[in-house]
C-alpha cells in the first residue's frame, strides 16, 4: 500500500504535468472504488482548472478553481496516469485515442488533448470532490494527525500524540489519527532505526511530565528521515505501486528490517536476526537484540 512517501511522488508528479490543466471532459466507467462516486462526480471534475495538487496524510487534494477540491486515496492499487508525451515546445498535445484499461474507472481529457486517468484493480481507493472551505470539517481529513515531514513536527508533538496511548507503539504510529502517512513498512523501518520494539507500549514513550524520553525524542527524528529519504528517492516502489507515468522505479529503499525474516540485523555491532511476526493482522519486521 503507498504510503506517504509513495503518494508524494504521485502528487509531485501531479503537480509537475498537470497543474494548471482544465478538463474539458469527465467519464467515469464504474459505480465506485471503497465506496460509491457521488453522483455529480464527473460534472463537478469537468470544465474545472486544477490549480495545484496538495496532499495531507495518504490523500492526494487537487485544488480546483471551482472552489471545490478532488481528494484521492490511492488504497492498495490506485495511480494515475497520462496518455500523451510532452512534446518539446509545444503547449498542445496530439489527441491519439486513448485505450481504457482494464480496471480504468475515471478517465478525464485534459484541455490540452492529453488524458489524465486513474485506475484501480482492487478498488480499495477513495475518490470524491468537496468543498475545498469544508475541507476541515472532513470526517477523514480533519482528524488526521500531524504531518511527520513537517518543519514543525518534534519530540515534543509526537509526546503529545503519544500521551496515554495504551495499544503497542507500532500501532500508534500506524494509526492516521496520531501520525499522518505512515503504514506498515516505514513504521517497522522508523522503530528499527530508533531501537525501540514494536512491541512496546506507546505512552512508555512519553514521561509522566508528558515530556518526551529518549525513545521519543529517537522516535520523531528517525520517522522524519526515513519519510524524507524514502520521498528523495522517489518513494520504495513494491509490487502495485506505479507513478504518476505509469512507469515503476528502478530504485527500492535499503530496508534494514522490513521484508528482512532470517537476516542479520543491518545495525552495526549487533548481532540480532530480524524476526517476522504477526502484529494486528500485519507482518511485523524487528530485531530482538537491538530493539527494545
Ligand atoms: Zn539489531
Amino acid at each position: 500500500m503507498p504510503e506517504l512517501p509513495e503518494v508524494e511522488t504521485v502528487r509531485r508528479g501531479l503537480d509537475k504535468h498537470v497543474r494548471g490543466c482544465v478538463v474539458k471532459s469527465a467519464q467515469i466507467h464504474s459505480s465506485g472504488l471503497r465506496w460509491p462516486f457521488q453522483a455529480d462526480l464527473g460534472r463537478k471534475l469537468t470544465g474545472s482548472q486544477i490549480e495545484i495538487c496538495d496532499r495531507r496524510g495518504k490523500y492526494l487534494l487537487l485544488h480546483l478553481d471551482t472552489g471545490n477540491t478532488w481528494v484521492t486515496h490511492l488504497g492498495m492499487t490506485g495511480g494515475f496516469s497520462i496518455d500523451g508525451r510532452p512534446a518539446k515546445g509545444r503547449q498542445v498535445y496530439e489527441p491519439k485515442p486513448h485505450v481504457r484499461s482494464r480496471h480504468e474507472h475515471v478517465t478525464l481529457l485534459l484541455c490540452d488533448g492529453r488524458v489524465l486517468s486513474f485506475s484501480d484493480p482492487r478498488r480499495f481507493g477513495s475518490m470524491e470532490v468537496v468543498d475545498t472551505n469544508a475541507l476541515a470539517l472532513h470526517a477523514v481529513l480533519s482528524r488526521l494527525g500531524p504531518e511527520p515531514i513537517d518543519s514543525t513536527f518534534d519530540a515534543d508533538q509526537l509526546a503529545g500524540q503519544l500521551h496515554g496511548r495504551r495499544c503497542s507503539i507500532k500501532a500508534a504510529i500506524m494509526n492516521q489519527q496520531i501520525v499522518a502517512g505512515v503504514g506498515n513498512i516505514y513504521a517497522c523501518e522508523a522503530l528499527h532505526r530508533a531501537r525501540i520494539s514494536p512491541r512496546r507500549m506507546a505512552c512508555t514513550l512519553v514521561r509522566a511530565s508528558g515530556q518526551p524520553t529518549d525513545r521519543c525524542q529517537r522516535l520523531a527524528v528517525s520517522l522524519t528521515d526515513i519519510l524524507q529519504r524514502a520521498i528523495e528517492i522517489g518513494g520504495s516502489t513494491l509490487r502495485d505501486f506505479s507513478g504518476i507515468d505509469g512507469e515503476v522505479g528502478g530504485f527500492s529503499l535499503s530496508f534494514r528490517a522490513y521484508d528482512r525474516e532470517d537476516l542479520r540485523c543491518r545495525r552495526r555491532n549487533c548481532f540480532g536476526v530480524i524476526r517476522r511476526y504477526e502484529q494486528a493482522g500485519r507482518s511485523t519486521f524487528a530485531c530482538p537484540v537491538c530493539q527494545r
